[in-house]
This record gives structure tokens, sequence and C-alpha cells, in this order.
């Protein structure tokens, strides 16, 4: 039925990279095979799901939507793709998104342009565009994507699904390809917050082969689906109801909140007073991190390699034809921010603003459970209303930026329209308290 629903929709949606019909149907058929014998299933066996092309796929292409892998035929699995195959998912394929995970529309695909299955005209947000737009018309049950920045949960309220962003180091980053370092997360998108929590369920917990992964005790994350938010300290940020946030977005944010008053939560406003660095910090600290991230792509170890007589040419033209111009753009703002004797004035300093912000969270957290914001500024914008000037696309970024910073979770649930089209509402938790983000989102879907 899920690849039926590809064919018919997905030329136009276009949220697909890589279908893998036979690959899928084979596996599907197995199933069917333990069904029809009667045999117990596993909580995820048998279904369908597809994945961000950063994702590394043993023997499926894996291009993070840049002409630079475009013929990049991973020799492993990542960590996620290795678990979600243990418990018995299906890929379906891999999804659309910004080159290297750059973006906020999905607009920067070396590809092709996802469309919002809400309104075509309009971005389905970015970067993981493809994988908010597939579960949002229903051509997977579940996705994963990834969030530097916001690249889970801004798509997510553009499309109207449910899209986590875990604590930094909850899912393993091995396989991931990497933007910045000190921010990627992987985390799922879904229609329930149920579904969210049986993903992670499979997908979080210590990986040794990646040094960031935390070693902690998973909780069962279904267990927080308790319909019972009594007693429960909210707080809103104000700083994320000021400048540059759509009135409406904020009225349908409200309406939110007091539904929670309603069922017994204690809500209070609070402030996070280094905010508004967030947006500079971030776009240094990612810009520098992803200079030397992808210095990797030479034309010698990976993927594109353009034809030419010296080895420095064959660099130079490699990088010049195989990079998009916003990764070129970041390179080149990365590069200069880390060069000796700017170093102390925007790296190192941003690092600190880092930690501002992360103190403006930890003091907030002495008080409340969960912080509430909306997810983006803005319901989903047009095609090209952004994209000609980057600065006023970046700064669409300043109520997820900060959560990634401060490498804490949020989770990004459907909060009613605007103007016809979604709306999300973020909520925020304490470093590894995804289960009470879990609990409160869960609240509006009884
Ligand atoms: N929009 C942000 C950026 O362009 C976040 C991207 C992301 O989370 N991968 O960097």
């Amino acid at each position: 039925a899920y690849i039926d629903r590809i064919k018919s929709v997905d030329p136009a949606l276009q949220a697909y990279l890589t279908v893998l019909e036979d690959q899928a149907l084979a596996q599907a058929a197995e199933v069917d095979e333990k069904i029809s014998q009667g045999q117990a299933l596993k909580p995820l066996e048998g279904i369908p799901m597809a994945l961000k092309d950063n994702m590394c796929t043993e023997g499926i292409r894996t291009s993070c939507a840049s002409k630079m892998l475009d013929n990049f035929y991973p020799p492993y699995n990542a960590t996620v793709t290795e678990r979600l195959r243990a418990v018995g998912t299906i890929l379906l394929g891999k999804l659309n998104m910004d080159e290297f995970a750059m973006g906020s529309s999905t607009e920067n695909s070396y590809f092709a342009k996802t469309r919002n299955p809400w309104n075509l005209e309009c971005v389905p947000g970015g970067s993981s565009g493809g994988s908010a737009v597939a579960v949002a018309g229903d051509e997977a049950a579940f996705t994963l994507g990834s969030d530097t920045g916001g690249s889970i949960r801004q798509p997510a309220a553009f499309c109207g699904v449910v899209g986590m962003k875990p604590t930094y180091g909850a899912v393993s980053r091995l396989g991931l390809i990497a933007f910045a370092s000190s921010l990627d997360q992987i985390g799922p998108f879904t229609k329930t917050v149920r579904d969210n929590a049986l993903v992670m369920n499979a997908i979080a917990g210590h990986d040794p082969l990646d040094s960031t992964s935390v070693p902690y005790e998973t909780p069962d994350y279904t267990k927080f689906l308790v319909n019972d938010i009594k007693g429960l300290k909210i707080g809103i940020p104000r700083e994320y109801f000021g400048e540059g946030i759509d009135p409406e977005v904020a009225k349908g944010i409200q309406a939110g909140i007091q539904t929670l008053i309603d069922l017994g939560a204690e809500v209070a406003e609070c402030s996070l007073p280094h905010t508004e660095y967030a947006i500079p910090a971030y776009y240094l600290i990612a810009t520098a991190e992803a200079s030397s991230n992808l210095a990797r792509y030479d034309g010698v170890r990976y993927g594109y390699r353009a034809d030419s007589n010296d080895v420095l040419g064959m660099f130079k033209k490699t990088r010049a034809e195989g990079f998009g111009q916003e990764v070129k753009r970041r390179i080149m703002l990365g590069t200069y921010a880390l060069s000796s004797g700017y170093y102390d004035a925007y790296y190192l300093k941003a690092q600190k603003v880092r930690t501002l912000i992360k103190e403006d969270f930890d003091k907030a957290f002495e008080t409340f459970d969960v912080l509430l914001s909306p997810t983006a500024p803005t319901p989903a914008f047009k095609f090209g209303e952004k994209s000609a000037d980057p600065l006023a696309m970046y700064l669409s970024d300043i109520t997820t930026v900060p959560i990634n910073l401060a490498g804490i979770p949020a989770i990004s649930i459907p909060a009613g329209f605007v103007k016809g089209l979604p709306i999300g509402m973020q909520l925020m938790g304490k470093p590894f308290g995804e289960g009470s983000l879990y609990r409160v989102a869960y609240t509006f879907e009884q």
C-alpha cells in the first residue's frame, strides 16, 4: 500500500530520492509469511519507514542531496539503520533534504523540490523536508531526520506531524554524514506521539562506536504516555513570543497553553535572557564545524571527482562543481571564523555565548519540568520567498537553534492551523527528559 501511495503522490510531492520497491516488497512478503504461520511479531516488525539521505545505508545510495555524493554507496550501515533493521522495519527508501542538511526549506537540494502536502506552493521546511512530507503524505509510517538547528522540528511543524530532536548523545550519530558535530542529532517523524515513543525505543541508547553517545539507561518511552499532567510545571519563555513571531502563531500556541492549564498543569512565564544571541552563535559554530567536516570531500576519498591534469586543480574543480551555493557560503564563513587571528574573536566567543544560553536553560529547569513555545515564527512560506536572502532564512531559525546549542531535547507537535497551514508547538525538556515531553505531548492527543 505504501509503495502504491508513493507511486501516486510522490511525482508531485517529491519526498523520495530513492525508492527500494523490490527490496521492500520482498521483506514485506517475509513478514506476511510469518503472520500466516501465526508467529508473533516484534513491535515495529513489518512497519514501512524511510530515512533522510544523510544516514548511511549499506549498498544503497546516500547522497546528502549533493552532487558531491551522487555516486556514494556506503560500505556500512549507520547505527540507526542497523537498529531499525534489527527490529524488523522495512526500508522503503531515502528522502530528500537540503544539501548536507544546510537550510530551512529543502530548496537547497541538488536533485528535487519537495512540496508541502498542505499547499504545493509552500516549502515543507528543512532540512529534513522529505522526512516530514513522507509522513504527512502517508508515504511512510515513520521516518528519521536529523536536527542540527531545527531540521526535525521546523519541517514537522510546517507539515503538521510530530518530530522529536532527542538530547545530544541520546541517539548514535555513527553513519550520519556530519554537518556540525557538536549539534547534530537524529530523531523520528511520526503521525502520533505514541508512534514517536515506539521509534525512540528502537533507536535510542548507548553506542560504543560513537564517542559522543552517552552511556545511559534508556527508559521504555511508552511508559510516559499516561494522559495525566496534573501538577507538572510548564514555563513559557517570553523571548519566544516576541519580535519576529507571527501574532497569529503566538495566538494559536496560547490556545494550547490554555488547554494545559485546564488539564491541571502549573503554567508560568519565564525568561531565557540570552536568546537574542543564539542565531549569531549558532551560525558561527555550525559553519565553523561544517567547514572542517566538509574538508574531506576532495575528489579522492569520496564521491564526485572533476577532470583535471593536476592534483591541486582537481581539488579545486571538484569542490567548485560538487558543492551548491549554500554549502560553499558556509564553508567560506566557517573557514574565515576559524582562521588564525580570528578564532578568539569569533569561534571562541560564540562558544562562550553558547555556555550562557545553556545556563539560561539550566536555570529555567530549576523551576520548570518543561518549557513551551512556537516551533517556528511563521507557518510554511512560499518557494523562493526566502531563498534569495540567506539572512532572512537564518533568522527564521530563532526558536529552534538555542535548543541544539544547549544540547537538550525538544519535540514539535501539531497545534492547529494559521492561514490554512499547520503550525507546531515546541516542548523543551531537561537533558534526557524526553519522557516528560512525550507525557505533555500525549495529553493533546487524548
Ligand atoms: N536551518 C538550520 C541551518 O540551516 C538548521 C539545519 C539543520 O538542523 N540541519 O543550519
